[in-house]
C-alpha cells in the first residue's frame, strides 16, 4: 500500500525505532507512547484492520503476540504485566489503517480503558 504510514516505516521511507524485527513481522516505539514501553508490533504484509482477516492469516497473528511477549519478557517487564491491544476500526480509535498490536508496559493500568 504506497499511501500506508507503516508500509513506509517498513519500507524505510520514514524513521522510526525498530526494535524487533523477523520474516514476517516488525515492531517498533510508539511516536506518542503512552506507557514507559509502547512498541507497535505489526505484520509486514499490509492488512488494514481486524475485519480484514482471514482463517490463513492465524499464524500471522500468533507471531505477533509471540513478537510482543519476546519484547517484553527481553526489557524483564513481563513479570509485572502488560497489555496488548489491538484497535479496530472508528469507534475503538484505530487511526492507522495497518493492523498492529500496541505493547504497553512498565506502568499500572486501569480497566476499562477509555
Ligand atoms: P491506533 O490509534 O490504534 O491506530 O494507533 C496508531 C498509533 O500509531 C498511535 O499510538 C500513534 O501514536 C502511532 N503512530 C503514528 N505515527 C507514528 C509514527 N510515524 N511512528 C510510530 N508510531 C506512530
Ligand atoms: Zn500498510
Amino acid at each position: 500500500m504506497s499511501d500506508c504510514l507503516f508500509c513506509k516505516i517498513r519500507d524505510g521511507e520514514i524513521p522510526s525505532n525498530i526494535i524487533y524485527e523477523d520474516e514476517n513481522v516488525l515492531a517498533f516505539e510508539d511516536v506518542n507512547p503512552q506507557a514507559p514501553l509502547h512498541v507497535l508490533v505489526i505484520p509486514r504484509r499490509h492488512i488494514a484492520t481486524a475485519n480484514d482477516l482471514q482463517a490463513q492469516d492465524a499464524p500471522l497473528i500468533g507471531q505477533l503476540f509471540l513478537a510482543a511477549k519476546k519484547i517484553v519478557q527481553d526489557r524483564g517487564l513481563a513479570e509485572d504485566g502488560y497489555r496488548m491491544v489491538m484497535n479496530c476500526n472508528e469507534q475503538a480509535g484505530q487511526t492507522v489503517f495497518h493492523i498492529h498490536l500496541h505493547v504497553l508496559a512498565g506502568r499500572i493500568m486501569h480497566w476499562p480503558p477509555g
